[in-house]
């Protein structure tokens, strides 16, 4: 089992989800099992919490945004789906759109938004996108299942920085994942309270539910997919010489983040290192490349060559 996350600009245009739909089906091809996590389409979490914002303000132009989201999966659909596939996810989009519509609609009449209904409006993003992207993955030859990550992940009341009841949680998700063979299109970031209120993970937290789910399953690999190579040694824009770190311990990348370098969302890094699950950090746009290896040690060099990694510890030139 991989466990493989997909952020934003992975999904954010049809052609991108074309993108990663050929890196599927090169897994299923190849007899990989896999679960896919997806985030939400880019930029659509800031869109929703502007929607939510506005609305509790009684600014009713929170409803121009709406429609453009609305038409902007509605495009996806359309876009990536032969006609006689839509139905289901126009049915589901309609009913999603319109839940939020109310509960925004609600967010418009008190003034009020609460982190509990922000977390509620926020987690349409990875619901849509995740829906979207496992009707794609079936027409494209794949058995998957659309998995609402609220029915596995288990968390806390802590609205917009939610904490996982590992304990619930691995049970949860080996349960689920023990009785469906399908591939699993999982939306990232939102998870559920015991008494069914919807909770996020914190922002970025679509790599999160990668590694929580990746440590349940003990995973061989957690493959975060993004825009970059990799891991840079610097801001390409600031440092002319930045190149892609080959490898890297867990240590290091928790002391990047430490650093502030936007490598993955900083929590991941725990539940792989507990079980010592690689986390490779892959570019979407540029799959060939190997990307970085993130492990407690370097795997084994290339039999017969050189070793192609960099050496362990030389961080320098990090921002
Ligand atoms: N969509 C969420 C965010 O923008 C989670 C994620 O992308 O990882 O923060
Ligand atoms: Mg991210």
């Amino acid at each position: 089992m991989r466990v493989l996350k997909f952020g934003g600009t992975s999904v954010g245009t049809p052609e991108a989800i074309k993108s990663l739909l050929g890196i599927l089906l090169d897994y299923h091809r190849r007899g990989v099992r896999f679960a896919a996590v997806f985030s939400a389409f880019s930029k659509v979490t800031d869109t929703l919490i502007e929607t939510a914002t506005r609305a509790g303000k009684g600014d009713g132009t929170y409803l121009s945004i709406l429609e453009k989201l609305r038409t902007r999966h509605a495009d996806a659909v359309e876009q990536l789906l032969e006609p006689a596939n839509r139905p289901p996810v126009e049915a589901a989009l309609t009913e999603n759109f319109d839940a939020l519509a109310n509960v925004l609609q609600g967010i418009f009449l008190l003034h009020e938004v609460s982190p509990r209904s922000l977390d509620f409006v926020v987690s349409f993003g990875e619901r849509n996108a995740a829906l979207i992207v496992a009707h794609a993955m079936r027409q494209a030859g794949i058995p998957a299942d659309y998995l609402d990550a609220r029915t596995i992940i288990r968390t806390d009341a802590q609205f917009g920085n939610a904490k996982v009841d590992f304990e619930q949680t691995n049970r949860l998700v080996q349960a689920h994942f023990g009785g469906n063979p399908a591939a699993q299109a999982v939306t990232g970031f939102i998870g559920s309270t015991d008494n069914g209120l919807t909770t996020t993970l914190g922002r970025g937290g679509s790599d999160y539910t990668a590694a929580i789910l990746g440590a349940a399953l003990e995973a061989e690999a957690i493959e975060i997919w993004t825009d970059v190579d990799g891991v840079l040694t610097a801001d390409p824009r600031r440092v002319k010489k930045a190149f892609t770190l080959p490898t890297m311990t867990y240590r290091e990348a928790m002391e990047m983040s430490h650093f502030g370098a936007k490598v993955i969302y900083p929590p991941t890094i725990q539940p792989a290192m507990a079980k010592g699950i690689p986390l490779l950090i892959r570019n979407t746009f540029n799959p060939e490349f190997p990307g970085t290896y993130v492990g407690t040690a370097p795997p084994s060099p290339p039999k017969g060559g050189e070793s192609h990694f960099f050496p362990l510890g030389g961080l320098e030139g990090l921002p």
